[in-house]
């Protein structure tokens, strides 16, 4: 596949930008440019609305069967999955992240279009419902049909993945969409385009902007054609998404960040907790909405746990992505290494104890790569402990009881996900009822299903995505209610 840069896709075509204004994509392991890309404007937001506009209002999309539209997506899936090491290295470039981790973000993704293809030929002959009324005389249905136009805004962490959640489920809809990639990794999401190109997808109905979230994410919300934002992204960016759609009340999904707990009991397999507490937080270089990244740990397995951490978090190999057995890559760009080591030390200096890590590996002098930290000691009510960091920094403290542990837990603005460890079934379903949380994991922590509902409680989203959820946000339900009698209403025809 080759790769168009510096071009919007909008209209089915690689469209030229209005401006000539370009940013760079940096490669976040070497830190050299990688190409050129598109600094989107209102203009190109305006030419890619209306071509989704126009694509929903008066093309064959939406009134497709459901079958139809699957066929579309089974081919995007087929198409992905036939470019799996080609995407995935484009993945790493622009990302960082471990080449075997960038392969199961491309499967997913593949995966995500086919669930939802499935999804698609479910509706045909499913998307009515009929009312039993009380009321003699009519008959009432209940019609699920798509939103309309979509306006989808994703972050870096999962980029062509994050996009697939998106798309894939507006697409089975029958809406169409104007997608506006993070300026950080647009890459795969330009692949996506060409992908759109060679499977045919009928005109308008994926568009592409790239640029930045001020100028083309804040067209996108603004733009009076849109009727359905969905955002992946910061909670100060969601709040700013949310006030430019109360403007003409557009229908919106958030999904937002996190401070998740992972809570270890002392009776559970202390090896498997390990292993789970390093993956939840170390995982995609800590880059990871839903990152364990506060482990509550049991009074009488703290010390022990917090050195087995420390000692399993210094074998971790760090390096370039592209590299056998590397498990850790660099962070994906520059404002966020800087952002990850400042919170570090502002942890430190409000009190916190640097078990490990915490700078950059001494073995590389390039790169945006920092060591997995540990930070233990903190209070409760310090801003390292409460605030997310997106990075490898995991904060561990104590708890004497259970009721403790989820008082804890709970106190976050944030209510993303959360993990319980122990080897008492009732006690994990009792923690698990009583966290405030959207996702809660039992001995384990992570793993995401594409059938499963994926969202957050409090400050960490409104809605949920995967799943029918994941469907359900790009349809309205119209009733329609037919009077089936011959009897007069009665108003004034007695
Ligand atoms: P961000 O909020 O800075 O940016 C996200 C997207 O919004 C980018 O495409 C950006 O260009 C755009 N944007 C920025 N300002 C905008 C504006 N004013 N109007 C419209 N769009 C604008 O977030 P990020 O740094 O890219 O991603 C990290 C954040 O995403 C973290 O907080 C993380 O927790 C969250 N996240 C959440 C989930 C989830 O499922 N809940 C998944 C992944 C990431």
């Amino acid at each position: 596949m080759k790769l168009t840069y510096g071009k919007h896709y909008i209209n089915g075509k690689w469209a030229e930008p209005d401006s000539k204004n370009f940013f760079d994509s940096i490669d976040p392991a070497s830190e050299q440019l990688i190409g050129k890309l598109s600094a989107g404007n209102e203009n190109d937001i305006d030419d890619a609305v209306n071509a989704a506009r126009s694509a929903f209002d008066h093309g064959p999309w939406p009134k497709m069967s459901g079958a139809e539209r699957a066929v579309y997506l089974r081919k995007i899936a087929q198409k992905i999955n036939d470019q799996l090491g080609f995407l995935s290295r484009l993945e790493v470039q622009d990302n960082g992240k471990p080449y075997p981790e960038a392969t199961w973000d491309i499967e997913d993704t593949a995966a995500c279009f086919n669930f939802y293809a499935g999804l698609a030929e479910e509706l045909d002959g499913n998307s009515e419902q009929e009312i039993p009324l009380s009321e003699p005389g009519f008959k009432s249905k209940a019609v699920k049909e798509p939103i309309g136009v979509a306006g989808a805004i994703i972050p870096w962490n999962f980029p062509m993945l994050m996009a697939a959640w998106k798309v894939a489920p507006a697409l089975a809809a029958g809406c169409t969409v104007v997608l506006k990639p993070s300026e950080v990794t647009s890459l795969t999401a330009l692949a996506m385009a060409q992908i759109a190109i060679d499977v045919g997808l009928p005109e308008g109905v994926f568009n592409i902007v790239t640029g930045l979230g001020s100028d083309v994410g804040q067209a996108l919300t603004k733009h009076p054609g849109i009727d359905k934002l969905a955002f992946t992204g910061s909670v100060p960016t969601g709040s700013k998404i949310m006030q430019a759609a109360a403007r003409d009340i557009k229908n919106i999904s958030l999904e937002l960040g996190g401070k998740s707990p992972i809570i270890v009991f002392e009776d559970c397999d202390i090896e498997k907790a390990v292993e789970w507490i390093m993956f939840g937080i170390f995982w995609n270089q800590g880059q990871v909405c839903s990152g364990t990244s506060r482990a509550l740990v049991h009074k009488p397995l703290y010390k022990k746990l917090l050195d087995r951490l420390s000692e399993e978090a210094k074998k971790i190999i760090i390096g370039n992505g592209n590299d056998d057995g590397v498990l850790m890559g660099p962070l994906v760009n520059a404002t966020q290494y800087n952002k990850v080591l400042s919170a570090i030390e502002r942890g430190v200096s409000d009190g916190a104890t640097l078990v490990c890590g915490g700078h950059r590996p001494t073995h590389l002098d390039k790169g945006y790569y920092i060591s997995p930290t540990i930070l233990s000691d903190m209070q409760e009510d310090s801003w390292v402990w409460n605030e997310e960091i997106f990075g490898p920094v995991l904060c561990v403290k104590p708890f004497e009881t259970e009721e403790e542990a989820v008082a804890m837990a709970n106190n976050s603005r944030f209510g993303l996900a959360a993990a319980v460890m122990s080897s008492d079934d009732e006690r994990c379903d009792r923690v698990a009822a009583n966290l405030r949380a959207g996702i809660v994991w039992i001995n384990c922590s992570q793993p995401t299903f594409v059938e499963a509902p994926w969202g957050g409680y409090k400050q960490s989203g409104i809605g949920r995505e995967l799943g029918e959820w994941g469907l359900n946000n790009y349809l309205e339900t119209k009733q329609v209610t037919r009077y089936d009698s011959d009897k007069p209403w009665g108003w004034y025809l007695k």
